[in-house]
């Protein structure tokens, strides 16, 4: 086995499309699996963006696919083996790890990137020399006297207590879970959460944001008339671009309908009723939903 450097991981990293790599010894509240001597945390940046989909999910789908081929090429050419780390926690590791930063919104925060970046990890079954890094400057992200992130939250999901996930607009999306009545006029608007998955409100607010939020785009992979059919062809997209798990078709549609009804879409008004008596609950709870809405703008 060939002994192997932090740096080494870095040049791997950025040919594999990461921004940052940090290589540091596993503690125990990290649960790693037996072997493991070092972990190495991946970000991988992207630009924002999105009506539909947030720019983050396919980043972070490609993150998925190049750490597995990264971790190959890792045992492959040193000889250590390394693996994709699919189940540790990585927020407690960013908590504690002096790169980072962590916002009133809870998320982790890199200079130059803000909180626009995916996360992957890999487990080394070797040490290796942790390197110096510049700690996170505290002044570009002063959650001091802000409260950005808290007042634009639409359901009040962010507070001095903390977070509420039950009160995130995401926690419902593409989860099989009914979004409250009172979430659901947020969905898919331009000032509002994406229309199928993802809601970035806390982001796109956050001054540590501001220079990535100037390359902002409203590119999107599908139209809403795509996704509320979902045929085969869409899903399988859906499934390339963001990954296998979202890639549920009822889900899809579910979040489609809430997206036509608040951008006044009567054009599919005959689809959406035709939709109140399908089999899956979600989807019918939704057209009845989206029906009376675009009933009452009519
Ligand atoms: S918006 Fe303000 S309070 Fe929220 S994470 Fe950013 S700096 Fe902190
Ligand atoms: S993702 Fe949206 S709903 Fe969730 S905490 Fe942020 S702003 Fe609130």
């Amino acid at each position: 086995m060939q002994a192997i450097t932090c740096a080494q991981i870095k040049r791997y990293a950025a040919e594999y499309g990461f921004s940052a790599a940090y290589c540091f010894p596993p503690e125990a509240e990290d649960r790693a699996p037996e072997g493991i001597q070092t972990l190495v945390l991946l970000a991988r940046e992207y630009t924002p963006g999105g009506r539909l989909t947030d720019r983050f999910y396919p980043a972070s789908n490609a993150a998925y696919h190049e750490v597995k081929r990264m971790a190959e090429r890792i045992s492959d050419e040193t000889g250590v083996k390394a693996e994709r780390l699919s189940e540790l926690k990585m927020k407690p590791m960013c908590r504690r790890h002096p790169a980072f930063g962590t916002g009133k919104n809870t998320l982790n925060y890199l200079p130059g990137i803000g909180s626009r970046f995916c996360m992957e990890l890999i487990g080394l079954c070797a040490p290796v020399e942790s390197e110096e890094c510049a700690a996170y400057d505290g002044l570009s992200l002063d959650c001091g006297t802000c409260d950005r992130c808290e007042r634009v939250c639409p359901g009040g999901a962010i507070s001095a207590e903390g977070f509420t996930k039950e009160r995130c607009i995401r926690y419902y999306m593409m989860s099989g879970r009914v979004m409250p009545d009172e979430l659901r006029g947020h969905v898919g608007l331009r000032k509002g959460a994406c229309g199928i998955i993802g809601c970035d409100l806390c982001q796109r607010v956050c001054p540590a944001n501001a220079k990535k939020e100037t390359q902002r785009t409203e590119d999107d992979d599908f139209t809403l008339a795509e996704l509320l059919d979902c045929d085969r062809e869409t899903l399988a997209r859906f499934a390339a671009l963001y990954g296998k798990n979202y890639a549920v078709k009822n889900r899809i549609i579910a979040q489609a309908l809430l997206t036509a009804a608040n951008n006044g879409r009567a054009e599919y008004l005959e689809r959406i009723r035709r939709l109140e008596d399908n089999p899956s609950a979600l989807v019918a709870e939704y057209a009845r939903w989206a029906r009376k809405k675009l009933e009452e703008k009519g």
